[in-house]
């Protein structure tokens, strides 16, 4: 089952195909505009969209598009949030300018497969507690089981998620720390989880805001909990 882009309404089809070159867009019954207008945009013109935060954009990635790739996306978020932690792993024990040439360590606690194993970890806590807390709430809501599916709410965290990956560009600037152009990365990482994920929870900005505090709030625990045994053990 599809969904309209505009108001979120399960809709059959999208677009009727006469012949191979000739497609007719069909209306949504709720609120009677063209279902998904994107199907005939060009993916730069959906790409913008997404950048800009456009409900619309998101509803028609995440509901009408087969995201069959997206376990690719999760690993390359997975490894560049472990190299990101690696470079950051022992920070307090170096100066600055010793951090500012980037050398990545591969023993003790700082142990390559230790801050794969730690990331995994946090990640895992993160996604699992904002899916807990959202099916909690759409229990209590008594919202049907049928629209509301868990697999898109892990589409929708893997694609809000994937804004992490301009955090690429600190190896290109050559600065992996805590420098305002990563505190406006993970601005903008989280205005994209919170679109992405309130399209798909339905949930208002408080609430979504709320829920995703929290599975962050998770996620800072989790891998300073982890840091800290894998300090104490070595
Ligand atoms: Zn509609």
């Amino acid at each position: 089952m599809y969904r309209c882009v505009n108001c979120g309404a399960e809709v059959e089809e999208l677009y009727k195909s006469y012949c191979p070159n000739v497609l007719k867009l069909l209306k949504c019954d709720t609120c009677d505009q063209l279902a998904d207008k994107y199907i005939e945009y060009d993916p730069v013109i959906i790409l913008v969209d997404l950048i800009l935060l456009e409900k619309r954009a998101y509803r028609h990635l995440l509901y009408n598009c087969d995201l069959k790739y997206c376990w690719k996306l999760v690993i390359i978020i997975w490894l560049v949030e472990s190299f990101r932690n690696l470079s950051l792993c022992d920070y307090k024990t170096k100066s600055i300018e010793t951090l500012k040439t980037f050398q990545p360590i591969f023993d003790g606690h700082c142990n390559f497969y230790l801050v794969l194993l730690r990331t995994a970890f946090s990640l895992t806590a993160f996604a699992v507690v904002v899916i807990l807390l959202t099916k909690v709430k759409w229990y209590f809501e008594s919202k049907s089981p049928g629209k509301y599916r868990t697999a898109h709410l892990w589409k929708a965290l893997v694609i809000g998620g994937s804004c992490k990956l301009l955090g690429l560009l600190e190896i290109t600037w050559g600065h992996i720390f805590l420098a305002p152009h990563y505190l406006l990365i993970l601005g903008y990482t989280l205005l994209c989880l919170l679109t992405s994920y309130s399209v798909v929870s339905d949930n208002g900005k408080m609430e979504s805001s709320v829920i995703l505090g929290m599975g962050t709030l998770v996620y800072n625990c989790a891998s300073n909990f982890l840091s800290t045994t894998f300090e104490v053990s070595d």
